[in-house]
Parts: structure tokens; sequence; C-alpha cells
């Protein structure tokens, strides 16, 4: 039986959760799971409400639109973050993404902590989104604990008539790992509705479904929806954390807890830190180096659009393959190039000035899209600009221009090689962006420690996509979710410490208070 959400009641200053997590994306969830699962009490502080999914009868749109649930600017935040929006891809980055890498516009630097330490925690994300895949044909899959949970989903004809072209004329294909629940038992009906739609049928794995129900299961946990958090709060010498501070329609709470995650996403997370500064920490907490709001970047991607036919393709899914061969560096090119991934299906026409919509609809209803994806460059220099407590910018990372231009013309080749007509756009967009706090030892460049931790404030983490040093090239969900996994597994060691051994510093648990709500 799920906890009903709750509307949070509470008093100043007091609190009988033993963790607060801000945010339930992928982030912010999969802690509140974890450190629930481990018997913590926690309670999460979401801005956004729950997704109302209406009822679905057989001929029914399974996926709602983003475009459609949100009229333009209405979008502030739901349970579950931006994955109630995602194709739910879930990749394992590459072991050289851990490492430092030359890139054509500078070095995507190495991270705190290596591919095995975090190999476990993806094996525990796969399992709980549920990700089909395989190893085969993914030349830079790194070592795996086990296989991967479910096998990869079955490919469409359509789809497996372009497999068979593509590798018969010598292009490597693998599926895409995916995390839908799909099998004989599964709700997922293989429409084409995962990227940016909403899933009405809870058959896409989300962080709302994955994570968060089964957090809510507990029992230990409580969700307060439409409540914003303000700021974070310290003691007064700024090296504890003792509780966050909270809005729900006009009233104001302060909650008390010994450890806060901060799971509000890229530039949530940045801007929460900001707007908690404080006499010791008068930049903003974890800021300072000046790091915060830092060393942003993600994926360069693009679009390719191939045709198959005359015919409109319908509601099918077909989001099943990618072509993963153009990672790594080579003789010909000596930087890491990318991925090719196909994508769902998106009535992006009705987005298009009105006159152009019947032209664009004919095109986009009877091609498949691809998305050609490269790493883009974290400098110091890309990232939010703050102007009080506000973000008054975005300076974005640097473009690999001719690494892009070369993924995009090996994109084109294959489709052309392999018999179809291919129209690749040039102008690229910034996806998956990271970064913004992110993890490091060196407290000049990072905002967290390799754990997570915020530098020198104990008992607060951060656990979104704010804490990636880099994106590599592949989509970064998974990613987030295994880093949280581990971020709050660390919370829970350091809390089985004995106390004389926290009261010596040996951890960065602080006291926690327990009051009657
Ligand atoms: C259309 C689309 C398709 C995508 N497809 C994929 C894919 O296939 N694979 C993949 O890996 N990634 C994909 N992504 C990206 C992925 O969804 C994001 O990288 C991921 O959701 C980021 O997770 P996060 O934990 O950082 O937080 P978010 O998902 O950004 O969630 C942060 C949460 O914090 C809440 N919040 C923020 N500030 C506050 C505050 N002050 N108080 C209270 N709550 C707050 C927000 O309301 C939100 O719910 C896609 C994204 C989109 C938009």
């Amino acid at each position: 039986m799920l906890n009903q959400p709750i509307r949070f009641v509470g008093m100043n200053g007091t609190s009988n959760y033993d963790a607060v997590v801000v945010g339930s994306g992928p982030g912010g969830s999969s802690a509140a799971y974890k450190l629930s699962s481990q018997g913590l009490r926690v309670l999460v502080v979401e801005q956004g409400d729950f997704l109302k999914p209406a009822m679905v009868g057989p001929r029914d749109p399974i996926g709602v639109f983003l475009a459609t649930t949100f009229r333009k600017g209405d979008f502030f935040g739901l349970v579950g973050g931006l994955t109630k929006f995602y194709g739910a891809a879930l990749y394992r980055m590459r072991e050289s993404d851990f490492r430092e890498t030359r890139l054509e516009s500078g070095i995507s630097p190495a991270w705190p902590i290596t591919y095995d330490e975090l190999e476990p925690f993806y094996a525990e994300a796969e399992q709980l989104f549920r990700v089909h895949g395989s190893s085969d044909g993914d030349p830079n899959e790194p070592p795996r604990s086990g296989p991967y949970p479910y096998p990869p989903l079955p490919h469409d004809p359509l789809i497996a008539e372009m497999v068979e072209r593509l590798q018969s004329t010598g292009t490597t294909v693998s599926p895409i790992p995916l995390g839908l629940d799909y099998g004989p038992q599964g709700s997922c009906r293989m429409c084409g509705t995962c990227d940016g739609h909403f899933c009405q049928v809870d058959a896409k794995m989300d962080a709302e479904i994955a994570v968060l129900r089964p957090a809510l299961a507990t029992g230990r946990v409580d969700i307060v929806t439409g409540a914003e958090c303000l700021r974070i709060v310290t003691d007064e010498a700024g090296k504890r954390v003792t509780g966050v501070v909270i809005r729900i329609n006009e009233e104001i709470h302060e909650i008390v807890a010994g450890t806060v995650v901060a799971g509000c996403g890229l530039t949530g997370t940045p801007l929460l830190l900001r707007r908690s500064r404080n006499a010791a920490h008068p930049e903003g907490l974890g800021n300072n180096g000046g790091a915060l709001g830092r060393y942003m970047s993600g994926h360069h991607a693009g679009h390719v659009f191939v045709l198959t036919g005359w015919r409109p393709l319908g509601n099918r899914h077909v989001k099943t393959f990618g072509i993963m061969s153009h990672y790594e560096p080579c003789v010909t090119w000596p930087y890491p190039t990318g991925i090719v991934q196909i994508i769902g299906k998106m009535p992006v026409w009705d987005l298009a000035p009105r006159v152009l919509r019947p032209l664009a609809r004919a095109l986009a209803t009877r091609c498949l899209s691809f998305f050609y994806m490269i790493e883009a460059t974290p400098t110091r220099e890309a990232g939010v600009i703050f102007k009080g407590d506000e973000i008054a910018g975005q300076v974005p990372p640097p473009r690999n221009a001719k690494t892009f231009a070369r993924l995009r013309q090996l994109t084109v080749t294959a489709f052309r090689q392999a018999g179809y007509k291919a129209i690749a756009m040039r102008n690229c967009a910034l996806g998956h962006p990271v970064g913004t706090a992110r993890m490091g030892d060196d407290p000049s460049t990072s905002v967290t420690d390799r754990d997570g931790m915020v530098h020198g404030i104990q008992g607060l983490y951060v656990a979104d996509a704010s804490v990636l040093p880099s994106a590599g090239a592949v989509n970064t969900a998974l990613t987030i979710v295994a880093l949280a996994l581990r971020t709050a597994s660390i919370i829970v060691e350091r809390r089985a410490l004995p106390e004389d051994a926290r009261a010596a510093g040996l951890v960065a648990m602080p006291e926690i208070r327990h009051a009657e709500i």
C-alpha cells in the first residue's frame, strides 16, 4: 500500500525525519529509496505535483506530449522530475569517461572515482529501472558484474530490416538499454510515445515509478508536494547542515534534519546552494572556491531524419538501436566522437509555424529520427550566471564543431550506404546537461567531494545531474541514479559508525534531533 502524498504539517524547529531530500527527480528519488530501504525516515520536498494520469482505453494514445501537458511557461517541476518525459535510454558511462580525456576544444576531466567503484550501483540501478539490453554490438561497453536484468526489446519489423541493411553494409549496431515494464506481465504496449511524453499506463520506468513509489511503500518516506525549498540551513560555523526552510503556499516551515540531500537538478541545485549563503559561506554553500554553477557540460546533439518509404509510420515503438562504434579516438580522429541513437516519435510539427505544419508533419511522420550526440567540454566559464538570488543567464559549453561535423557525416554515410535517404540538420542543442555542482577532490574546482558531500559542510549532499564532472557521450540518467545510490549508501554507512567515532570527527554525521510533528 502506498503512502498517500501528504501535505506537510510541521512546527518550526521540529522534525521526525533522519534526512530531507529536496527534489524528486532520478537523483533525489533514488537517494530517498536507498536511505529508506536502510531504515532511515525521509521527507522528500518537491516543488511540483504528481502528474495525474487520465483514463486510457485500448484505442487512446498512451503518452501525453510534454508541450500539451504544460502550456508555455507552465512547467514548474513535478514528482519524478524530467524523467516523467524522458526516453528511458539508460546507458552506463564508459570506463574512459572516468579518466581525463582530450577533446577537440579542451579537456574532459578525470572523475574522483573510477568506473569500478560505481559498477555495483549501476547494477542496482539497472535492476530498479528494469533495464532491457545486451552488450552485443557495443564495442566499448564497460565490464559488468552480471548480465542486463532483462533481454533487449524486439525490433519492430521496419527497424529489424534497417538493422539488417546497416549491418550488411558494415555498420555495427547495438540495442539501446531501455527502462521499461515490458514482458509477459508488463504494462508496456510498445507504442511510440516514450520520448517527450508521459506514460499514462506507468510502463516507462521513470523516477516516480521505479524508485519513489517503492520508497513510499516502505512507510518511512513522506513526500510534500507544492513545497519549494527556499534555503538550506547550517550551524553558525557553517560546518554542519541543520535543516531546510520550505514554503508551502505562503507558509514558511523550517525542518530540522542532520542530513540534507539536494536533488534539484542542473539549475535548481546551484540556485539553492547560492540562495543558502550565510556568513560562513558568503558566496553560497560549497562555493568557497568559486566552482558553484560552473563546469556545465552535456551533449551537443543534432538530428538526422531517415526516410523509410512514402507511407506514414504510425504509432509504433522504434527506439531499439544505436550506433556506438565511434565512441573512442581512432587512427583517423584523435578525439572521442560520439553516438547515434534512434528516438521515438514526438509531434514536433505542432511546434512549427502554422504555415509550415502540414509539410513538417508529412515529412516527420514518414521519417525515423536519430540523434547524433557528442560530448560538450566542461570548461570553468560554462554554466549559470548568478545575479543576487536568481540565475540571470547561462554560458553554454564550447562546441566541438569538427567532431560534430564528423559524426554527422559518418551517420549520413551509414544510412546512405544502406540505401536510405538521410537528411541531417546542422544545428545543435545541448542535451542531458550536467555539472554546475560537480564532484572532485579540490574545493577550488568542485562543489562536493568524491562522495557527493558538499566540501566542508557535514551532512549536506548533492545527488542529481549537477554533480557529474562530465557527460561522456551516452545518456546520463542511469549514472545520476547510480551516483545517488552510492552517495546514499555512504550516508547510511556513516550513520552506522559508533557515536564515539563520530564524536571524534571521523565521519560527517551530525546529531539527529527527533521530535514530534
Ligand atoms: C524530453 C527528454 C528526454 C530525455 N531522455 C533521456 C533519456 O532517454 N535518457 C537519459 O539518460 N536522460 C534523458 N533525459 C534527461 C533526464 O531526464 C535528466 O538528465 C534527469 O531527469 C535529471 O535528473 P536530476 O535528478 O538532475 O533532476 P530533475 O529531473 O531535473 O529533477 C529535479 C527535481 O527537483 C525539483 N526541484 C528543483 N528545485 C527545487 C526546490 N528549490 N524545492 C523543491 N523541489 C525542487 C524539480 O521540481 C524536479 O522535480 C531526457 C530529458 C528530457 C527533457
